[in-house]
């Protein structure tokens, strides 16, 4: 039998993380951890450490590092603490590592993800942001580094179950039309217009089918998410975004649909449970048990499907205006809306004017060639500064 695959799990105190490690822990004789990374939770991370014992573990700074080193070795373990950007790039290119977990939230995840690519891993990519900021540059150190991308995202792991294994050749070449990428509509599908002035945190976080962290859980809300997936679908099927199309499905179930020139769709269905994109990019091409219940489709009993409203949701438009422009346009779009939804978690704007912070900084910011990876890092930092100080004229 051979060796069990060693995982490094960036972002293992998240909800993707956490789910992974969930998928792991059923095949001990498959996976082994490697490296597990937390930036917040250190407790959870310590504990986490100790039912996995990883061989490394990596946390922001070297306070924590001590103290988490501390209580390793109190409970017996030899896991060794790395610190900040540099541990996580380590653990993510490692010799001995086989496969990467990219789960951190936002463009903190660029690096070590990419660090990953460069190893030349198995790169599970969760973190849809990195892709969403340096596409073509992620992309082509896919390709020159024999790297092996998996998406996890739900969606995009639906469209790759649905797509012929050659789909690399090109959507036209392979016969697709198009691709239909499914979103719930959040929690505020149906809520009046007028109410979304006043909506809080809270009820943004509270998603109808998943659970997840807190950013991105905002980004369904407002469907920045379904935006910055389009990006994504983009980058790893080499799609033009006018062939991606947004298709609102509140039961969740479909995962998203590949529509073929012959008529033929293929779609992707399952309970709404990230460890089944999880196990599936884990074990492709086989398939493992993922520990999600079989789909019981008379208790579904209906799947429904509506056009998305613009007005409703304006992030939708803007992230399409930005894939649309193409360049360093969806870099700008995800730093403000990081700026932006943190500073609507923190009270310091009200919802919709996350929709405005956006559109006023890309307006404000020039869409430039994005030829190496200092300048994405450069694009990004502009928009956060150019995010700031609409917050101080706007903000509270
Ligand atoms: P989360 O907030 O639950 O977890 C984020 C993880 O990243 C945590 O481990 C946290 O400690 C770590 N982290 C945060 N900031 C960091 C920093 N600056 N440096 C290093 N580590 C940092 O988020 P999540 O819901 O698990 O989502 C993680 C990623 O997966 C996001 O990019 C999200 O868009 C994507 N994703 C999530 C889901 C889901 O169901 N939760 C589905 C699809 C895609
Ligand atoms: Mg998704």
């Amino acid at each position: 039998m051979s060796r069990a695959q060693q995982i490094t799990v960036l972002g293992a105190t998240g909800s993707v993380g956490l789910s992974t490690l969930d998928v792991i822990a059923r095949h001990p004789n498959l996976y082994q951890v490697f490296a597990l990374t937390g930036f917040t939770r250190l407790k959870e991370l310590l504990a986490l450490c100790v039912r996995h014992v990883p061989r490394y573990a990596v946390v922001p700074t070297q306070d924590v590092a001590r103290k988490l080193q501390d209580d390793l070795v109190a409970a017996g373990l030899d896991t060794r603490v790395l610190v900040g950007e540099e541990g996580l790039c380590e653990v993510a290119g490692h010799a001995q590592v086989d496969t990467v977990l990219a789960a951190i939230v936002g463009a903190a995840g660029l690096r070590p993800t990419l660090a990953a690519v460069e190893a030349g891993k198995k790169v599970l990519l969760a973190n849809k942001e990195s892709l969403v900021m340096s596409g073509s540059l992620f992309m082509q150190a896919v390709r020159q580094h024999g790297a092996v991308l998996l998406p996890i995202d739900s969606e995009h792991n639906a469209i790759f179950q649905c797509m012929p294994n050659d789909y690399s050749r090109g959507l036209n070449a392979v016969g697709v039309r198009r691709i239909l990428l499914t979103a719930s509509g959040g929690p505020f599908r149906e809520t009046p217009l007028a109410e979304l002035h006043d909506v809080t945190p809270e009820q943004a976080c509270a998603h109808p089918v998943w659970s997840m962290g807190r950013k991105i859980s905002v980004d369904s809300a407002s469907m920045m998410n379904k935006g910055l997936e389009l990006i994504e679908a983009c980058w790893l099927f080499d799609a033009r975004p006018a062939q991606v199309e947004v298709v609102i499905h509140p039961q969740s179930v479909i995962h998203s649909l590949v529509d073929y020139v012959d008529g033929s769709v293929l779609a992707q269905l399952g309970n709404p449970d990230m460890r089944t994109p999880i196990a599936n990019a884990l074990a492709w091409p086989v398939r493992i048990d993922s520990g999600v219940a079989p789909l019981d489709l008379f208790s579904i009993a209906r799947l429904d499907f509506h056009a998305p409203d613009e007005r409703r949701f304006p992030c939708l438009r803007l992230a399409r205006q930005a894939a649309e422009a193409g360049d360093s346009a969806p870099a700008t779009l995800n730093a403000v809306n990081e700026v932006a939804v943190a500073a609507f978690l923190d009270r310091r704007i009200r919802y919709l004017e996350i929709a405005s912070m956006i559109e006023d900084v890309l307006g404000q910011q020039s869409v430039i060639a994005l030829d190496e990876l200092e300048t994405v890092f450069e694009v990004d930092s502009k928009a956060r500064v150019l995010a700031e100080q609409w917050l101080g004229r706007h903000g509270r």
